[in-house]
């Protein structure tokens, strides 16, 4: 089995889902990509685990994001997970602050969560936005679920130098035939250690959790990264800046250079490709995030 990879759980009687996400060369080329320092890296990881972990609930194609906004360290922090396992991650920040900052209080300061759910197709996207709070990713993310959606959640990250993981639990919506499975299952997540978390295969640790409990447990599924960037999406970004703002541009660094935030692929762009964006006709397509050099 892959060492990026997502693997759920279904306690029936509890009425209980559990999910559990690693990431190894995910996380590693994500920090790849973008340097950031070390306490926000960890956050980016835990970011990602939670956008693999909320992926599992989706049952259409398509992707979910979460994004942080906030006025402390860190400005903009976003992560995103397409069905098939997809990931990428980007964060933008203020170096000065981020060396002073203590803790993920002082990190994501007055900070809002968006989780966005998006359909690949015309199905409608959904969004849920709350304020950040808790002291740390996985308790902003159980507070999330439980104002946002009302699914008691709990949520276990951890992340080191190379890797990150995570466990969620969630009770779902209807009665449970064993009403005590919810707090039984508080209670065996807390025996949980971040070290255990991390270093144990996810079958593994679900049965040592949960092997009394009447189980279902679904096949493994791999995570990898991937960026869905290409020439044609940041040519229709170009295009909305305009002829004027393209043609200065041109004239002063002689092309016109874009790259992605997410995977910082380089994409050039010389004056006659700059005509051809202006003067042609691009297919329409949604996400756009690149940076104009
Ligand atoms: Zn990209």
């Amino acid at each position: 089995m892959s060492d990026d990879h997502l693997q759920r759980l279904l306690l029936e009687q509890a009425n209980v889902r559990c999910v559990v996400a690693h990431l190894d060369s995910v996380q590693a080329e994500v920090l790849r990509r973008g340097r950031y320092p070390d306490a926000l890296a960890r956050l980016l990881g835990e970011s990602l685990v939670v956008a693999a972990l909320c992926s599992s609930g989706v049952k259409f194609e398509g992707r979910v994001s979460l994004q942080l906004r906030a006025s402390g360290a860190v400005k903009l922090l976003m992560a995103d997970c397409t069905d098939d396992g997809g990931l990428r991650g980007l964060a933008r920040f203020d170096p000065d602050a981020m060396l002073a900052a203590r803790g993920f209080s002082e990190i994501a300061q007055g900070g809002v969560l968006t989780m966005t759910v998006e359909p690949s197709g015309n199905g409608r996207m959904w969004q849920g936005i709350v304020p950040l709070e808790g002291n740390s990713m996985a308790e902003a993310i159980a507070g999330y679920f439980d104002q946002s959606e009302q699914l008691p959640t709990r949520v276990l990250l951890a992340v080191d130098e190379t890797r990150a993981a995570g466990l969620l639990v969630q009770r779902l919506p209807g009665t449970a035939e064993d009403d005590d499975g919810w707090n039984r299952v508080c209670r065996l997540l807390e025996t949980v250690e971040e070290k255990e978390l991390l270093a144990t295969d996810s079958e593994t640790l679900l049965h040592r959790l949960f092997h009394e409990e009447t189980r279902r447990l679904f096949p493994a599924r791999p995570l990898r990264f991937f960026c869905p960037c290409s020439r044609e999406r940041v040519a229709r970004v170009l295009r909305g800046l305009g002829a004027e703002e393209l043609d200065s541009i041109v004239e002063s660094q002689g092309e016109v250079e874009v790259s992605c935030e997410f995977c910082n692929e380089q994409y050039r762009f010389d004056p006659l490709d700059v005509s051809r964006i202006l003067h042609s006709d691009l297919p329409e397509d949604g996400d756009d995030n690149a940076t104009v050099h």
